[in-house]
């Protein structure tokens, strides 16, 4: 695979130069392979082609809906946490029978849409939602598939900010409040309550994590099965992480599966997955060109166009995103900090980085940015949001317009 590479000293995305890209489009810019992003769908498809699975993308990475189009057509389905969401996959093309519905908290409009379209399932985390969907299933007479989110308390090694999977956190349901939740609908002649879902976490390193909420859910599933519940469907949620950093090993997406199905083997469960960064994370870079430098005392800094408002990451959860010229050179090496323009301490891409002379003009890509870059992204400082363009071998197609200045004040009076 080709995705994106250095040849002749300069760095490529499949067979388009990015100095090109660059030059045509301007900078910032959002870069996609398609080649990866199939080559990831397609490892997730394959590897659990073997077990009753649905592979619920989450929008939330990145929903563009050239991408989303482009997922939704190699196989994958959608999961939503909001109307929006839920909207770009279906103008996508998702097929109903494959959406799923989370959050931790869904308006009445978005619940009766949902309920409406008849989507794969609902996924509740609180007794009040699901007394609200009983409600809305009886007017309308409309049969609806639910699944309830339970609160695992497993404790992942990620970024505090994205670890979902305690008792400390606002989500799912904690589960021994489980069944007096699910009594509620408990044959109820419109609410299917069949699924049991958890998601314990983002940006998850160890197949150990994934293997314990498996076993917790199974035998979950098992105990609400022998109480009279038809559980027959257990989603295991997403967060598989990928490899930010040299060094730094992500599991394939083919272990991921191994160790998953291991648990799954021989028992009567629907498998659903929600994958988001390990699907679009590594499909798209954030291309910048650098401004200027300058020195304070002992401090570099290398001031270039993108910031903030279009990658929050580094300065939201201290993540670590590798930030790499287009154009190799021997030159003096130099230990600086990338910021951006924004006028916030925190508007930084990358801190104490080694980077060979840069100066005015160069060009810098910010690997990995594309899961929760684009969709995190905001206008912060009155700055338009970036343009996105997706590449196929030679072939590069603009899926989002640059905004313009005056699109900034549009909606307002
Ligand atoms: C964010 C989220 C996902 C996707 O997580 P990734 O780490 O991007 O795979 C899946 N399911 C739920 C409920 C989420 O909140």
């Amino acid at each position: 695979m080709q995705g994106f590479h250095l040849k002749n000293g300069s760095f490529y995305c499949e067979s388009v130069e990015l100095e090109e890209l660059a030059k045509e489009f301007g900078t910032p810019l959002y870069i996609y392979s398609e080649e990866v992003l199939k080559n990831n769908c397609q490892q997730f498809l394959n590897s659990f082609s073997a077990y009753p699975t649905k592979i619920c993308y989450a929008v939330k990475a990145n929903y563009n809906l050239s991408i989303l189009k482009k997922i939704f057509q190699f196989g994958m389905g959608a999961d939503v946490v909001s109307i929006g969401e839920l909207e770009r996959a279906i103008k996508s093309g998702v097929s109903l029978d494959k959406v799923v519905f989370s959050g931790v908290g869904k308006t009445k409009e978005e619940l009766d849409r949902a309920i409406s379209l008849g989507i794969a399932s609902l996924n509740v985390e609180s007794s009040f939602e699901l007394e609200l969907i009983k409600q809305i299933s009886e007017q309308k007479k409309q049969n609806i598939s639910v699944a309830l989110r339970i609160n695992p308390n497993i404790d992942v090694k990620t970024n505090p900010y994205i670890a979902t999977g305690l008792y400390e956190t606002k989500f799912g349901i904690p589960d021994e409040d489980l069944e007096s939740v699910a009594e509620i609908v408990k044959g109820h002649r419109f609410v299917q309550f069949e699924g049991l879902a958890c998601h314990i976490g983002s940006q998850i390193m160890e197949l150990k994590s994934f293997e314990l909420a498996a076993k917790r859910l199974v035998d979950l599933a098992y105990r609400m099965k022998e109480r009279g519940f038809p559980i027959r469907r257990i989603d295991l949620g997403g967060g598989l992480g990928i490899s930010y950093q040299q060094g730094q090993i992500a599991p394939s997406i083919r272990n991921y599966a191994e160790s998953i199905l291991k648990v799954f083997r021989d028992t009567p469960f629907e498998l659903v997955l929600e994958p988001g960064r390990s699907v679009v994370g590594a499909a798209g870079v954030l291309l910048t060109t650098i401004l200027g430098t300058k020195k304070h005392k002992n401090r570099h800094f290398t001031i270039v166009d993108a910031a903030m408002n279009d990658l929050i990451r580094p300065c939201l959860y201290e993540a670590y995103h590798e930030i790499v010229p287009v154009k190799a050179k021997a030159a003096p090496e130099v230990i600086t900090d990338v910021v951006g323009p924004v006028c916030e301490t925190g508007d930084f891409l990358g801190l104490s980085r080694t980077l060979a002379s840069p100066s005015s003009g160069e060009l810098l890509f910010i690997k990995n940015a594309g899961a929760y870059g684009t969709t995190m992204s905001s206008n912060y400082n009155a700055r338009p949001r970036c343009a996105e363009v997706l590449v196929s071998g030679n072939e590069v197609t603009v899926i989002r317009r640059r905004e313009s200045v005056a699109e900034l004040w549009h909606h307002e009076i």
